[in-house]
């Protein structure tokens, strides 16, 4: 059996799937804030019991939301405090006396979705994240890419591309990033950088969920808004599509709720690709959030 665990800043939840991706169940439970002992422990508990429901030890993988830094496993997170700079995947694989698996959370929505039972034909797959901040990850022949340093799939912070300046204005402040740079693109293109973008240019801070709906209701405000996040958006999708060329698209995270970005995108991506770019393949994800113990689950059933 495989137990796929989904580690968040608030909760933990942890799926067990059987060799075909069939759940047989899921739990959850808070997350430890201020203990690492305690997170290791509520890890190791889920898993015995489950081991003992099952008869025989699981394979552990677990989608965490940071990156395993410097080569020495350590991770870097900001929303798990209790394992910041730790070195989980050691610790735990010692302490359950087998090889734990663990992989960003963004990495595990990606593998997810390129495993749906429609989606697994396509040989390289782009999943982006537009929530909170923007994430994403990059599958190819199934298989997570994960890069030198755990970094491919932060595609949130890649500056703002030069035509993106003709949409925003040349005096577009350069906003302060929490990866120390200034003009990332989740600032702008995330459901957080919807709203600041709205705030920018209308002196009015109004939430996303808000914004739609005025949009909805064809109020001229949100509807040159929007046409504008729109082509933003397509911009900036645009210079991933030239760089990694996927079959499929797939976007997660709250705005990918927003459905007009799957008729709008399409029309406006060719003018930023290549002449000969056939546009991939564009899906809302359909693993929502039980994507994380899914994705997680698979980093040991596609690595064998
Ligand atoms: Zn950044």
């Amino acid at each position: 059996m495989y137990y796929g665990f989904d580690m968040g800043g608030t909760k933990i939840e942890m799926g067990v799937f059987d060799a075909n991706l069939q759940r047989l169940w899921q739990r959850r439970v808070p997350t430890p804030r201020d203990s690492y002992e305690e997170l290791l422990r509520t890890v190791i508990t889920l898993t015995k019991e489950a081991d003992a429901e099952i008869g025989s030890p699981g394979k552990v993988g677990i989608g965490v939301p940071g990156i395993q830094a410097g080569g020495n496993g350590a991770l870097f997170t900001a929303n798990l405090p209790a394992a910041m700079g730790r070195p989980l995947q050691a610790d735990l694989s010692q302490r359950l006396q087998r090889d734990v698996r663990i992989s960003n959370d963004a990495n595990c929505f990606v593998l997810s979705e390129a495993w749906d039972e429609e989606f697994r034909r396509y040989p390289v797959v782009l999943g982006i994240i537009l929530g909170t901040g923007m994430g994403g990850g990059l599958v190819i022949n199934g298989r997570l890419v994960n890069g030198y340093n755990g970094i491919t799939g932060e595609f949130g912070h890649f500056r703002l591309p030069c035509d993106a300046l003709d949409v925003l204005g040349v005096d577009i402040p350069r906003q302060p990033c929490g990866c120390g740079q200034t003009g990332c693109v989740e600032n702008y293109i995330s459901g957080r950088g919807f709203e600041w973008l709205y705030a920018h240019f209308y002196r009015q801070p109004l939430s996303a969920p808000v914004i739609i709906q005025n949009y909805r209701n064809g109020e001229t405000q949100a509807m040159s808004h929007v046409a504008r996040f729109m082509n933003l958006l397509a911009i900036c999708l645009g210079n991933l599509l030239t760089i990694f060329d996927p079959h499929l698209l797939v976007l997660g995270g709250g705005l990918s709720n927003f459905d007009e970005i799957y008729r709008q995108l399409p029309e406006q991506l060719p003018s930023h690709l290549m002449p000969i770019a056939r546009l991939p393949r564009i899906e809302k994800a359909r693993y929502g959030d039980a994507g994380g113990v899914r994705g997680a689950a698979l980093l040991h059933i596609v690595g064998e």
